[in-house]
């Protein structure tokens, strides 16, 4: 699992213009959307960097890079930290929280947010 996305890293591919980019390129039989998007701190903080956060949009999932950071098997400017993927139609999101540590640190699965789990009041 942890393997399957290191074979499609790639740098990501932004703009110093503070824009979103994206592009489309077709590797190994997969169609790949990578967009990069400059987040601003979400406390509205005047002197905090933005983050460049790349998305990577494959069929088998939607991976999450932020820039300055990586994942224990990746060089640095490649591996991502977040990965939405289908399991068994669940959506799940898998977090590699920890540079240091191969393995996920966190596997949610979202089965509770199913609309079918909602109680009706
Ligand atoms: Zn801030």
């Amino acid at each position: 699992m942890k393997g399957e996305h290191l074979l499609d890293a790639r740098p990501h591919q932004y703009d110093n213009t503070g824009t979103e980019t994206s592009n489309h390129v077709k590797e190994n039989n997969m169609t790949k959307t990578t967009t990069t998007f400059p987040f601003a701190c979400t406390y509205g903080c005047d002197n905090c960097r933005p983050l460049d956060v790349t998305t990577e949009l494959y069929v088998g999932g939607l991976y999450v890079r932020a820039d300055g950071y990586s994942d224990c098997c990746s060089q640095d400017g490649y591996g991502q930290q977040v990965v939405i993927e289908n399991r068994h139609g669940v959506p799940h999101v898998i977090i590699w929280a920890d540079i240091n540590d191969e393995d996920p640190t966190h596997i949610v699965s979202l089965a509770g947010a199913a609309e079918s789990e909602r109680r009706v009041t």
